[in-house]
Parts: C-alpha cells; sequence; structure tokens
C-alpha cells in the first residue's frame, strides 16, 4: 500500500464497516511490531533473526515432539520472547479496535497473535486461533494454570516449571509445530 492511496483504503474500509451487520477484525504479527514484538518472519529484527538462525540449525526445537523430549531447549530458546511479551504494552492499533468494540463497529477481534495485547487494551471478544501465553497446561495430566506467575519463576531460577499435581511438564497454550 502506498502513502498516496492509504486514504482511499481508509476511506473504503470505514463505508464497508458502516455498511457491514457483522464485522470482525483479523490480526496477526504485524499490529504487535509497534508494541516491541517482533514478527517472527521480519529478516532485519536481531532478536528474531537470531532465534530463527537457531531453528533453522534445529528446526525440531519448536515442535511439539522436542519439547517433550527437552523442554529445557524449548523455554531457553523462547526466553527472549517471553521477556518482550510481558514487558510490552498495546499500541495505539489495539486500543483503535478495543473502541470500535465497544462501538459496536466490530463484534470481535480474531487473532494469530498470543501476546494478550488486545486484551490489555479492552478488547473483550478476542478468539486466539494460535492459542494464548496467559494460560498453560501440564502435558501429563492436562491440568490448565496461568502462565505468568510459572513464567517468573522461571525468568528468576531458569527451571522449567512442572506440575504441583503430578511432576508432568508445563507447557504454554500456544500451538506448535505437530499440535
Ligand atoms: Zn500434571
Amino acid at each position: 500500500m502506498t502513502e498516496v492511496n492509504i486514504q482511499t483504503q481508509v476511506e473504503r474500509a470505514t463505508r464497508l464497516l458502516a455498511g457491514s451487520r457483522f464485522a470482525v477484525a483479523f490480526t496477526g504479527a504485524g499490529i504487535s511490531t509497534p508494541s516491541g514484538i517482533p514478527d517472527f518472519r521480519s529478516p532485519d529484527t536481531g532478536l528474531w533473526a537470531h532465534l530463527e538462525a537457531s531453528l533453522e540449525e534445529e528446526p525440531q526445537v519448536g515442535t511439539v515432539h522436542s519439547f517433550a523430549r527437552d523442554p529445557q531447549t524449548f523455554y531457553e530458546r523462547m526466553k527472549p520472547l517471553f521477556q518482550r511479551i510481558v514487558t510490552a504494552g498495546p499500541n495505539p492499533a489495539h486500543h483503535a479496535l478495543a473502541d470500535m468494540e465497544k462501538l459496536g463497529i466490530i463484534q470481535a477481534v480474531i487473532t494469530q497473535n498470543a501476546d494478550m495485547l488486545h486484551q490489555r487494551a479492552g478488547s473483550q471478544c478476542v478468539i486466539e486461533v494460535h492459542g494464548t501465553l496467559a494460560e498453560a497446561t501440564c502435558i501429563r495430566c492436562y491440568k490448565v494454570r496461568p502462565f505468568r506467575p510459572l513464567l517468573e519463576r522461571f525468568f528468576a531460577d531458569g527451571q522449567v516449571p512442572t506440575c504441583k499435581d503430578c511432576g508432568g511438564v508445563i507447557k504454554p497454550n500456544v500451538i506448535l509445530t505437530g499440535e
């Protein structure tokens, strides 16, 4: 989209929204990059370029099978992203969608993101198609817990979170390759 036709595109979107009976927003990584959460695919963001390079060397790190086999490596590789997400805040685009929902212009947000920034901006109806980092599940007994306190403990001691009930490894509720 060029600068010249952004105005035209916005006017077109406004007309479509004004004429719609049930509009939803669909968002991906791009809405959260201004909040400091790099798009996995952006070539020149240091964090992800680095992580992606390590994933290319060991592409199996992001799969559910390798998670079950070596959760410590998964948690260590994901740590920079987890830290970014914990400290990031919603940006004007997240707030605009929350306002549009309050005004009844859109009914819901469907997102590929697991960063919870739509909810933190005030969106009520958020459908997270790739899961959420708000919760985590024991891979043995499937008990679901809030992820944040477990994450804080991992940041402090570097130990993979385990289940108080059965001792199983706890996995954030995001979809990994192979699930
Ligand atoms: Zn368990």
